[in-house]
């Protein structure tokens, strides 16, 4: 690889490759030009942070506020990794850097971090503009493609074959969700095998068989306020609340997604994952027997459900499950609506996931985000192998593992 010098013969000036202009490639690329690199950012896209956008789209949930010994535990086997650069970049640092660009950000009712007007447009607009400021250079529809004989990086630009040499190289290619977006994970042959896991759903739906009528008359509609259990792969009982929403193939909803990794390595050891709705979490059994043993009178089976609290959806689920004189059995009817179990079959295709597990491997990496096979490569983002819940612990973690990236390149190329 070539070193490219500065008007000051003296001071070599390095070059650095970013490739992908997602969150992790724009955020590394940020902390080495300030730090004085050459710095040119190459995508196989026409326009950088298209994923980003798309996560503005639904509302941008940038962080969580909650403390930091808790939200570190959101990373789950990779806390360990998370845990220092989260410290350094975490919830409070950025905001802080949101507002650097006059963007004020605001904490929701479930703690989650948004900028304030929810959208990611004007925030990639304005970093997009200060990058360039600051000198970094942008090459878009450019497909990395791996190295060529020689060592130098080789890309595709209307089908043309470009060679480019670099000082360092940081990787940010992204993970293996909505491909349309530019993420498409097809690098990972060019690893070896030890150094990468495959590609895993995460943050997803999950296929689960309705009948004819549910399907038609429910799907769309959401399961406000519902807790969730699982057995995991360990035995131990996972258990959380939040929304679920019917869909025509199943279930989606951000208490699924906090629990799809549990139910997808379930899927994994048999098929299908059962998984327990408490439909009405903040009433007990005795309670709900109470209510629905009152006094039915003329009052038809589901208005009297509908009295005691359960909706017309709840109240067709439970139809789902009874038959004959169950209808009329209010123990069984109040037991099921505090454990209704459910049969999720697969998860749903990777492209349609919020993200992804599967990558590369931590243990492919140094303590600087290099990866061991390849002196000079730097990798970060959701390329890595890690996952985490929906509630802003993505964009952190992938903002966070790039400036730990960035000072690695500045680290090695020190040495
Ligand atoms: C619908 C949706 C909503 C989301 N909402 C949120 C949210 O509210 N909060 C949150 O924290 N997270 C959210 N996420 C997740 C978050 O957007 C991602 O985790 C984040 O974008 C990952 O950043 P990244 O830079 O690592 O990868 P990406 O954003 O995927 O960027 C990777 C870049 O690399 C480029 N690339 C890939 N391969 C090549 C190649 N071979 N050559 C050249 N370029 C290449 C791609 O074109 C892409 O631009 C959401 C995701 C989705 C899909």
């Amino acid at each position: 690889m070539m070193h490219a010098h500065s008007t000051d013969p003296t001071r070599p000036t390095y070059k650095v490759v970013v490739i992908g202009a997602g969150p992790a490639g724009l955020m590394a690329a940020d902390v080495l030009a300030d730090a004085g690199l050459r710095v040119e950012v190459f995508d196989a896209m026409p326009s950088a942070g298209r994923k980003f956008l798309q996560a503005g789209r639904g509302g941008l949930n940038l962080s969580h506020s909650e403390p930091l010994p808790q939200f570190v535990q959101r990373y789950g086997a990779a806390e360990p990794q998370f845990a220092p650069w989260v410290q350094t970049f975490g919830p409070s640092q950025l905001r802080a850097w949101v507002a650097s660009f006059g963007i004020e950000t605001f904490i929701g009712s479930t703690g989650r971090i948004y900028p304030q007007d929810m959208k990611a447009a004007p925030l990639l607009r304005a970093w997009l503009h200060r990058l360039r400021e600051k000198g970094v250079l942008f090459a878009m529809h450019h497909r990395w493609q791996g190295w060529d004989e020689h060592g130098a990086l080789e890309f595709t630009h209307r089908q043309q074959k470009i060679h480019v040499e670099a000082d360092a190289l940081i990787l940010a290619l992204g993970g293996a969700s909505w491909p349309q977006l530019g993420s498409r994970g097809d690098w990972l042959n060019l690893f070896a095998e030890t150094e990468i896991e495959p590609w895993r759903a995460a943050n997803c739906g999950f296929d689960c068989e309705w009948s004819a009528l549910l399907r038609d008359k429910f799907a769309g509609q959401p399961l406000k306020s519902v807790a969730m259990s699982v057995r995991c792969a360990h035995g131990a009982i996972q258990h959380k609340r939040g929304e679920l929403m019917l869909t025509e193939y199943g279930l989606e909803g951000g208490l699924l997604y906090a629990l799809s990794a549990p139910i997808r390595d379930g899927l994994q050891a048999a098929k299908p994952c059962e998984v327990w709705v408490d439909l009405l979490p903040d009433l007990t059994v005795p309670q709900l027997q109470k209510r629905l043993q009152k006094n039915r009178g003329k009052q038809s089976w589901s208005t009297h459900l509908k009295r005691a609290g359960v909706d017309a959806l709840r109240a067709h689920l439970l139809r789902e499950r009874l038959e004959g004189a169950e209808l009329e059995n209010w123990t069984r009817i109040s037991e099921l609506l505090k454990a209704y179990p459910l049969h999720l079959t697969q998860p749903r295709p990777i492209a349609e996931a919020i993200s992804s597990a599967g990558g590369i491997r931590f243990s492919a990496l140094d303590e600087n985000t290099m990866l061991r096979s390849r002196p000079g490569v730097f990798c970060c983002g959701e390329m890595l192998d890690w996952e985490a819940p929906t509630g802003g612990y993505l964009l952190t973690g992938v903002l966070a593992s790039a400036r730990a990236s960035a000072q690695g390149v500045l680290n090695w190329l020190e040495k």
